[in-house]
Protein backbone atom coordinates (compact mmCIF):
# COMPACT_ATOMS: atom_id res chain seq x y z
CA UNK A 1 0.00 0.00 0.00
CA UNK A 2 1.31 3.17 -0.85
CA UNK A 3 0.39 5.27 1.82
CA UNK A 4 2.52 3.81 4.19
CA UNK A 5 5.76 5.39 1.75
CA UNK A 6 6.78 8.95 1.49
CA UNK A 7 5.55 10.56 -1.90
CA UNK A 8 8.31 9.70 -4.43
CA UNK A 9 10.77 12.74 -3.99
CA UNK A 10 9.73 13.70 -0.25
CA UNK A 11 11.72 12.78 2.92
CA UNK A 12 11.52 13.41 6.36
CA UNK A 13 13.89 15.79 8.43
CA UNK A 14 14.73 12.99 11.28
CA UNK A 15 16.19 15.10 14.37
CA UNK A 16 20.05 14.27 12.84
CA UNK A 17 18.76 15.72 9.40
CA UNK A 18 16.96 18.46 11.14
CA UNK A 19 20.12 20.00 12.89
CA UNK A 20 22.18 20.27 10.02
CA UNK A 21 18.88 21.12 8.39
CA UNK A 22 18.42 23.71 10.87
CA UNK A 23 21.97 24.81 11.04
CA UNK A 24 21.99 26.07 7.58
CA UNK A 25 18.49 28.00 7.78
CA UNK A 26 19.71 29.46 10.97
CA UNK A 27 23.76 30.75 10.06
CA UNK A 28 21.73 32.30 6.41
CA UNK A 29 19.21 34.41 8.95
CA UNK A 30 21.60 35.64 10.91
CA UNK A 31 23.96 36.58 8.02
CA UNK A 32 21.33 37.91 5.90
CA UNK A 33 19.97 40.09 9.32
CA UNK A 34 24.14 41.62 9.36
CA UNK A 35 23.23 42.85 5.80
CA UNK A 36 19.91 44.46 6.82
CA UNK A 37 17.74 41.77 5.19
CA UNK A 38 14.82 41.57 7.29
CA UNK A 39 13.36 38.17 7.06
CA UNK A 40 9.75 37.57 5.69
CA UNK A 41 7.27 34.97 4.70
CA UNK A 42 4.83 34.37 1.76
CA UNK A 43 2.42 31.36 1.25
CA UNK A 44 3.17 27.86 0.32
CA UNK A 45 0.65 28.60 -2.40
CA UNK A 46 -0.57 30.85 -4.72
CA UNK A 47 -2.54 31.34 -7.43
CA UNK A 48 -1.18 29.40 -10.51
CA UNK A 49 -0.88 32.88 -13.07
CA UNK A 50 1.58 34.29 -10.29
CA UNK A 51 4.51 31.34 -11.44
CA UNK A 52 3.48 31.01 -14.78
CA UNK A 53 3.87 34.66 -15.75
CA UNK A 54 7.10 35.24 -14.09
CA UNK A 55 8.72 31.77 -14.94
CA UNK A 56 7.16 32.07 -18.41
CA UNK A 57 5.19 29.77 -20.45
CA UNK A 58 7.55 27.86 -21.85
CA UNK A 59 10.34 26.93 -18.38
CA UNK A 60 10.90 23.22 -17.17
CA UNK A 61 9.39 24.65 -14.40
CA UNK A 62 5.54 26.02 -15.56
CA UNK A 63 5.48 23.01 -18.19
CA UNK A 64 6.59 19.70 -16.51
CA UNK A 65 7.18 20.79 -12.70
CA UNK A 66 4.63 22.71 -11.34
CA UNK A 67 2.32 21.16 -8.43
CA UNK A 68 -0.96 22.53 -9.26
CA UNK A 69 -4.20 21.65 -8.32
CA UNK A 70 -7.88 22.71 -8.14
CA UNK A 71 -9.51 23.42 -4.48
CA UNK A 72 -11.71 20.35 -4.33
CA UNK A 73 -14.52 20.59 -1.61
CA UNK A 74 -16.11 24.08 -2.64
CA UNK A 75 -20.20 24.03 -3.27
CA UNK A 76 -20.23 24.14 -7.17
CA UNK A 77 -16.49 22.41 -7.88
CA UNK A 78 -14.19 24.30 -9.82
CA UNK A 79 -13.92 28.35 -10.74
CA UNK A 80 -11.75 27.83 -13.76
CA UNK A 81 -8.28 29.35 -14.44
CA UNK A 82 -8.70 32.04 -11.23
CA UNK A 83 -9.20 29.65 -8.84
CA UNK A 84 -5.66 27.30 -9.86
CA UNK A 85 -3.17 26.96 -6.85
CA UNK A 86 0.35 26.09 -7.62
CA UNK A 87 2.67 24.58 -4.69
CA UNK A 88 5.40 27.65 -4.91
CA UNK A 89 8.79 26.01 -6.82
CA UNK A 90 10.37 29.05 -5.50
CA UNK A 91 9.89 31.99 -3.68
CA UNK A 92 10.89 35.28 -5.81
CA UNK A 93 7.64 35.26 -8.06
CA UNK A 94 5.66 34.86 -4.01
CA UNK A 95 8.07 37.86 -3.34
CA UNK A 96 7.15 39.80 -6.05
CA UNK A 97 3.64 39.43 -5.71
CA UNK A 98 3.89 40.45 -2.17
CA UNK A 99 5.35 43.81 -2.66
CA UNK A 100 2.43 44.02 -5.26
CA UNK A 101 -0.36 43.25 -3.29
CA UNK A 102 1.02 44.87 0.00
CA UNK A 103 1.53 48.66 -2.01
CA UNK A 104 5.16 48.31 -0.60
CA UNK A 105 6.67 49.52 -3.91
CA UNK A 106 6.84 52.91 -1.80
CA UNK A 107 9.19 52.30 0.64
CA UNK A 108 12.19 50.83 -1.74
CA UNK A 109 14.52 50.35 -1.63
CA UNK A 110 14.00 46.34 0.43
CA UNK A 111 15.62 43.44 1.50
CA UNK A 112 14.53 39.75 2.36
CA UNK A 113 15.72 36.82 3.18
CA UNK A 114 13.16 34.30 3.39
CA UNK A 115 13.05 30.38 3.55
CA UNK A 116 11.10 27.40 3.46
CA UNK A 117 9.70 24.53 1.45
CA UNK A 118 9.25 24.45 -2.75
CA UNK A 119 8.07 21.87 -4.84
CA UNK A 120 8.73 20.64 -8.09
CA UNK A 121 7.74 17.68 -9.60
CA UNK A 122 11.26 16.53 -11.00
CA UNK A 123 13.03 13.12 -11.06
CA UNK A 124 14.17 12.36 -7.57
CA UNK A 125 17.76 11.70 -7.31
CA UNK A 126 20.97 12.63 -4.88
CA UNK A 127 20.15 16.42 -4.14
CA UNK A 128 17.36 16.70 -6.28
CA UNK A 129 13.86 16.02 -4.40
CA UNK A 130 10.10 17.09 -5.13
CA UNK A 131 9.65 18.73 -2.10
CA UNK A 132 13.03 20.46 -1.03
CA UNK A 133 13.86 24.00 1.03
CA UNK A 134 15.65 26.92 -0.21
CA UNK A 135 17.19 30.04 2.09
CA UNK A 136 16.68 32.85 -0.38
CA UNK A 137 16.97 36.42 -0.14
CA UNK A 138 15.88 39.48 -2.24
CA UNK A 139 17.08 42.98 -3.07
CA UNK A 140 14.34 45.21 -4.59
CA UNK A 141 14.64 48.95 -6.11
CA UNK A 142 18.51 49.15 -6.64
CA UNK A 143 19.56 49.02 -10.21
CA UNK A 144 23.04 50.08 -9.07
CA UNK A 145 25.24 46.98 -9.36
CA UNK A 146 26.91 46.95 -6.30
CA UNK A 147 23.27 45.34 -5.03
CA UNK A 148 24.66 42.55 -7.51
CA UNK A 149 27.55 42.85 -5.37
CA UNK A 150 26.15 43.25 -1.99
CA UNK A 151 23.96 39.69 -2.93
CA UNK A 152 26.57 37.79 -4.04
CA UNK A 153 28.88 38.91 -0.65
CA UNK A 154 25.72 37.90 1.34
CA UNK A 155 26.09 34.60 -0.14
CA UNK A 156 29.49 33.83 0.56
CA UNK A 157 29.24 35.01 3.32
CA UNK A 158 26.86 32.59 4.42
CA UNK A 159 28.52 29.67 2.41
CA UNK A 160 31.88 30.83 4.71
CA UNK A 161 30.21 30.51 7.81
CA UNK A 162 28.66 27.51 6.62
CA UNK A 163 32.56 25.97 6.25
CA UNK A 164 31.71 25.28 2.30
CA UNK A 165 33.01 28.89 0.96
CA UNK A 166 36.39 27.05 -0.29
CA UNK A 167 34.31 23.66 -1.97
CA UNK A 168 32.75 26.02 -4.37
CA UNK A 169 33.36 28.20 -7.05
CA UNK A 170 31.63 31.15 -7.84
CA UNK A 171 30.82 31.18 -11.58
CA UNK A 172 29.48 34.81 -13.37
CA UNK A 173 27.96 35.68 -16.29
CA UNK A 174 26.02 39.06 -17.74
CA UNK A 175 22.77 38.82 -19.84
CA UNK A 176 23.01 42.30 -20.49
CA UNK A 177 20.46 44.86 -20.51
CA UNK A 178 17.16 44.27 -22.60
CA UNK A 179 18.67 46.33 -25.79
CA UNK A 180 21.51 43.68 -25.47
CA UNK A 181 19.56 40.24 -25.11
CA UNK A 182 17.42 41.54 -28.32
CA UNK A 183 20.53 41.76 -30.50
CA UNK A 184 21.86 38.39 -28.83
CA UNK A 185 18.25 36.78 -29.69
CA UNK A 186 17.73 38.05 -32.89
CA UNK A 187 21.46 36.21 -33.45
CA UNK A 188 21.07 33.01 -31.70
CA UNK A 189 17.71 32.72 -33.62
CA UNK A 190 19.33 32.64 -36.37
CA UNK A 191 22.61 30.20 -35.82
CA UNK A 192 19.69 27.52 -34.50
CA UNK A 193 17.17 27.44 -37.31
CA UNK A 194 20.39 26.82 -39.02
CA UNK A 195 20.47 23.41 -36.90
CA UNK A 196 16.80 22.63 -36.49
CA UNK A 197 17.54 19.24 -37.28
CA UNK A 198 19.45 18.75 -34.45
CA UNK A 199 17.88 20.20 -31.71
CA UNK A 200 15.73 18.37 -29.46
CA UNK A 201 11.75 18.71 -29.37
CA UNK A 202 11.86 20.84 -26.81
CA UNK A 203 14.57 23.59 -27.92
CA UNK A 204 12.08 23.74 -30.91
CA UNK A 205 9.90 25.02 -29.06
CA UNK A 206 12.15 27.70 -27.44
CA UNK A 207 13.11 28.55 -30.84
CA UNK A 208 10.22 29.85 -31.13
CA UNK A 209 9.31 31.79 -27.91
CA UNK A 210 12.58 32.11 -25.84
CA UNK A 211 15.96 31.00 -27.71
CA UNK A 212 18.23 31.76 -24.83
CA UNK A 213 16.43 29.24 -23.05
CA UNK A 214 18.10 26.50 -25.37
CA UNK A 215 21.56 27.64 -24.03
CA UNK A 216 20.33 25.86 -20.63
CA UNK A 217 19.05 22.52 -22.13
CA UNK A 218 20.26 19.42 -20.58
CA UNK A 219 19.63 17.65 -23.78
CA UNK A 220 23.52 15.59 -25.35
CA UNK A 221 22.41 16.82 -29.19
CA UNK A 222 21.87 20.25 -28.13
CA UNK A 223 24.66 20.72 -26.03
CA UNK A 224 26.74 20.12 -29.04
CA UNK A 225 25.41 22.88 -30.74
CA UNK A 226 25.28 25.26 -27.59
CA UNK A 227 29.08 24.58 -27.81
CA UNK A 228 29.40 26.34 -31.16
CA UNK A 229 26.54 28.87 -30.60
CA UNK A 230 27.68 32.90 -30.52
CA UNK A 231 28.52 34.32 -27.57
CA UNK A 232 26.75 36.76 -25.87
CA UNK A 233 29.34 38.88 -24.77
CA UNK A 234 29.95 39.48 -28.49
CA UNK A 235 26.41 41.26 -28.40
CA UNK A 236 26.58 43.40 -25.30
CA UNK A 237 25.97 47.00 -25.61
CA UNK A 238 28.39 49.70 -23.99
CA UNK A 239 25.88 49.79 -21.25
CA UNK A 240 25.60 46.04 -20.36
CA UNK A 241 29.32 46.01 -20.71
CA UNK A 242 30.40 49.08 -17.92
CA UNK A 243 27.53 47.28 -15.62
CA UNK A 244 29.40 43.84 -15.84
CA UNK A 245 32.97 45.41 -15.02
CA UNK A 246 31.91 47.08 -12.00
CA UNK A 247 30.33 43.91 -10.83
CA UNK A 248 33.57 42.29 -11.57
CA UNK A 249 35.61 45.04 -9.89
CA UNK A 250 33.84 45.13 -6.81
CA UNK A 251 34.44 41.08 -6.35
CA UNK A 252 37.43 41.45 -7.00
CA UNK A 253 37.76 44.01 -4.42
CA UNK A 254 36.00 42.11 -1.66
CA UNK A 255 38.39 39.36 -2.51
CA UNK A 256 35.65 37.40 -4.40
CA UNK A 257 37.20 35.19 -6.79
CA UNK A 258 35.25 34.04 -9.67
CA UNK A 259 34.74 32.06 -12.89
CA UNK A 260 33.61 33.41 -16.18
CA UNK A 261 30.53 31.14 -17.45
CA UNK A 262 29.32 32.68 -20.69
CA UNK A 263 27.11 29.85 -20.81
CA UNK A 264 25.52 30.26 -17.77
CA UNK A 265 21.85 31.44 -18.30
CA UNK A 266 19.36 31.51 -15.86
CA UNK A 267 15.87 29.44 -16.73
CA UNK A 268 13.93 32.04 -15.61
CA UNK A 269 12.35 34.98 -18.26
CA UNK A 270 12.85 37.67 -16.16
CA UNK A 271 16.69 37.87 -15.69
CA UNK A 272 18.68 40.97 -16.92
CA UNK A 273 22.56 41.96 -15.87
CA UNK A 274 24.33 39.35 -13.52
CA UNK A 275 23.84 35.60 -13.39
CA UNK A 276 25.81 33.63 -11.05
CA UNK A 277 25.88 30.38 -9.70
CA UNK A 278 28.01 28.93 -6.81
CA UNK A 279 28.86 25.55 -8.13
CA UNK A 280 30.35 22.18 -6.79
CA UNK A 281 31.95 18.81 -7.77
CA UNK A 282 31.46 17.54 -4.74
CA UNK A 283 27.61 16.70 -5.28
CA UNK A 284 27.60 15.00 -8.12
CA UNK A 285 25.23 15.79 -11.17
CA UNK A 286 23.12 18.35 -8.73
CA UNK A 287 25.80 20.53 -8.64
CA UNK A 288 24.60 23.95 -8.30
CA UNK A 289 24.06 24.66 -4.61
CA UNK A 290 23.21 28.51 -4.99
CA UNK A 291 21.83 30.73 -7.70
CA UNK A 292 20.46 33.87 -8.82
CA UNK A 293 20.61 37.21 -10.69
CA UNK A 294 19.37 39.77 -10.96
CA UNK A 295 15.61 40.26 -12.81
CA UNK A 296 14.72 43.90 -13.60
CA UNK A 297 11.79 43.36 -15.63
CA UNK A 298 10.23 40.42 -13.10
CA UNK A 299 7.17 42.95 -11.07
CA UNK A 300 6.57 44.53 -14.14
CA UNK A 301 5.40 41.25 -15.84
CA UNK A 302 3.28 40.91 -12.67
CA UNK A 303 1.53 44.48 -13.41
CA UNK A 304 3.64 45.90 -10.70
CA UNK A 305 5.73 49.05 -10.90
CA UNK A 306 8.90 49.08 -12.83
CA UNK A 307 11.25 47.80 -9.85
CA UNK A 308 14.62 46.68 -10.24
CA UNK A 309 15.96 43.45 -8.57
CA UNK A 310 18.61 41.10 -7.82
CA UNK A 311 18.55 37.90 -5.25
CA UNK A 312 19.55 34.18 -5.28
CA UNK A 313 18.04 30.78 -4.10
CA UNK A 314 20.10 28.07 -2.52
CA UNK A 315 19.33 24.55 -1.97
CA UNK A 316 18.96 24.08 1.66
CA UNK A 317 19.52 19.94 1.33
CA UNK A 318 22.61 20.25 -1.11
CA UNK A 319 24.36 22.77 1.53
CA UNK A 320 23.53 20.10 4.51
CA UNK A 321 25.10 17.64 2.71
CA UNK A 322 27.85 19.86 1.75
CA UNK A 323 28.27 20.80 5.44
CA UNK A 324 31.16 18.39 6.87
CA UNK A 325 30.85 19.43 10.26
CA UNK A 326 27.29 18.85 11.66
CA UNK A 327 26.02 20.50 14.56
CA UNK A 328 25.86 18.40 17.82
CA UNK A 329 22.61 17.90 19.88
CA UNK A 330 22.29 20.13 23.00
CA UNK A 331 23.22 18.00 25.61
CA UNK A 332 20.87 17.43 28.29
CA UNK A 333 20.60 16.67 32.30
CA UNK A 334 18.67 13.52 33.19
CA UNK A 335 16.92 14.21 36.54
CA UNK A 336 16.62 10.74 38.09
CA UNK A 337 14.23 10.58 41.14
CA UNK A 338 13.80 6.90 42.79
CA UNK A 339 10.88 6.12 45.33
CA UNK A 340 7.36 8.09 45.24
CA UNK A 341 8.51 10.86 47.26
CA UNK A 342 11.21 11.56 44.73
CA UNK A 343 9.02 11.46 41.97
CA UNK A 344 6.64 14.05 43.12
CA UNK A 345 9.82 16.49 43.72
CA UNK A 346 11.19 15.80 40.42
CA UNK A 347 8.18 16.92 38.13
CA UNK A 348 8.18 20.56 40.15
CA UNK A 349 11.91 20.21 40.24
CA UNK A 350 12.62 19.48 36.50
CA UNK A 351 9.69 22.47 35.84
CA UNK A 352 11.64 25.09 37.06
CA UNK A 353 14.98 23.74 36.06
CA UNK A 354 13.43 24.18 32.53
CA UNK A 355 11.84 27.38 33.46
CA UNK A 356 15.88 28.69 34.38
CA UNK A 357 16.81 28.01 30.99
CA UNK A 358 18.15 23.89 31.48
CA UNK A 359 17.29 21.60 28.81
CA UNK A 360 15.97 18.35 31.45
CA UNK A 361 14.95 15.10 30.49
CA UNK A 362 12.67 13.54 33.00
CA UNK A 363 11.89 9.33 32.75
CA UNK A 364 8.23 8.46 33.11
CA UNK A 365 9.35 5.22 34.77
CA UNK A 366 11.73 2.18 35.49
CA UNK A 367 14.67 1.73 38.42
CA UNK A 368 17.70 3.56 38.90
CA UNK A 369 19.58 1.30 36.35
CA UNK A 370 16.93 1.85 33.60
CA UNK A 371 17.26 5.78 34.21
CA UNK A 372 20.88 5.55 33.87
CA UNK A 373 21.26 3.53 30.34
CA UNK A 374 18.82 6.36 29.14
CA UNK A 375 20.41 8.88 30.42
CA UNK A 376 23.39 7.59 28.54
CA UNK A 377 21.21 6.68 25.45
CA UNK A 378 20.16 10.57 24.97
CA UNK A 379 23.82 11.37 25.40
CA UNK A 380 22.91 13.30 29.08
CA UNK A 381 25.57 15.85 29.49
CA UNK A 382 24.84 15.27 33.56
CA UNK A 383 22.43 13.27 35.96
CA UNK A 384 20.56 14.48 39.09
CA UNK A 385 19.82 12.01 41.47
CA UNK A 386 17.29 12.63 43.98
CA UNK A 387 17.77 9.23 46.35
CA UNK A 388 16.07 9.23 50.28
CA UNK A 389 20.00 10.36 51.72
CA UNK A 390 19.55 13.25 49.04
CA UNK A 391 16.04 13.95 50.08
CA UNK A 392 16.88 14.48 53.61
CA UNK A 393 19.27 17.08 53.21
CA UNK A 394 17.71 18.79 50.98
CA UNK A 395 20.25 18.34 48.15
CA UNK A 396 20.45 16.34 45.03
CA UNK A 397 23.48 14.38 43.78
CA UNK A 398 24.91 15.90 41.04
CA UNK A 399 26.94 13.56 38.47
CA UNK A 400 28.96 14.59 35.89
CA UNK A 401 28.56 11.32 33.09
CA UNK A 402 31.46 12.20 30.88
CA UNK A 403 34.12 12.61 34.42
CA UNK A 404 32.20 10.45 36.54
CA UNK A 405 32.48 12.81 39.24
CA UNK A 406 30.01 14.04 41.63
CA UNK A 407 28.88 16.07 44.25
CA UNK A 408 26.04 16.77 46.71
CA UNK A 409 24.27 20.27 45.94
CA UNK A 410 21.63 21.95 47.84
CA UNK A 411 18.85 22.11 45.48
CA UNK A 412 18.20 25.41 45.87
CA UNK A 413 21.61 25.76 44.79
CA UNK A 414 21.04 23.59 41.58
CA UNK A 415 20.13 25.19 38.58
CA UNK A 416 23.28 27.84 39.18
CA UNK A 417 25.38 24.61 39.22
CA UNK A 418 23.81 23.15 36.34
CA UNK A 419 24.78 26.36 34.02
CA UNK A 420 28.72 24.47 33.70
CA UNK A 421 26.90 21.87 31.75
CA UNK A 422 25.01 23.86 29.40
P1 LIG B 1 19.21 22.57 -11.21
O1 LIG B 1 20.03 23.02 -12.34
O2 LIG B 1 19.97 21.75 -10.20
O3 LIG B 1 17.91 21.95 -11.63
P2 LIG B 1 17.76 25.01 -10.91
O4 LIG B 1 18.37 25.88 -11.91
O5 LIG B 1 16.45 24.36 -11.20
O6 LIG B 1 18.81 23.90 -10.42
P3 LIG B 1 17.04 27.16 -9.15
O7 LIG B 1 15.65 27.20 -9.65
O8 LIG B 1 17.96 28.24 -9.50
O9 LIG B 1 17.68 25.76 -9.52
O10 LIG B 1 17.02 26.96 -7.56
C1 LIG B 1 18.09 27.41 -6.72
C2 LIG B 1 18.69 26.28 -5.93
O11 LIG B 1 17.70 25.46 -5.34
C3 LIG B 1 19.53 25.31 -6.75
O12 LIG B 1 20.80 25.82 -6.94
C4 LIG B 1 19.54 24.08 -5.86
O13 LIG B 1 20.51 24.22 -4.83
C5 LIG B 1 18.17 24.12 -5.25
N1 LIG B 1 17.25 23.21 -5.95
C6 LIG B 1 16.58 23.44 -7.11
N2 LIG B 1 15.80 22.40 -7.43
C7 LIG B 1 15.98 21.47 -6.44
C8 LIG B 1 15.44 20.17 -6.18
N3 LIG B 1 14.54 19.60 -6.98
N4 LIG B 1 15.85 19.50 -5.07
C9 LIG B 1 16.74 20.06 -4.22
N5 LIG B 1 17.28 21.28 -4.41
C10 LIG B 1 16.91 21.99 -5.50
MG1 LIG C 1 15.89 22.54 -12.07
Amino acid sequence: MSGLQPVRGTRDLLPDDMRRHRAVVETARAVAERYGYLEMATPVFEFTEVFKRTLGETSDIVTKEMYTFTPGGTPGGPDGEGEQITLRPEATAGIARALISGGLAQHLPLKFFTSGPMFRHERPQKGRLRQFHQIDVELLGVADPRGDVEIIAVGAQILRSLGVLERTTLELNTLGDPESRQAYRKVLVDYFSGHREALSDDSLQRLERNPLRILDSKDEGDRKLVADAPLFSDYLNQASVDFFERVKADLTALGLGFALNPRLVRGLDYYTHTAFEFVTTELGAQGAVMAGGRYDGLVETMGGPATPGVGWAAGVERLAMLMTAAPAARRPVAVVPIGAEAERLALTLTESLRAAGHSIDLGFGGNVGKRMKRANRIGARAAVILGEDELRQDSATLRDLDSGAQELVPLSALAEHLARFR
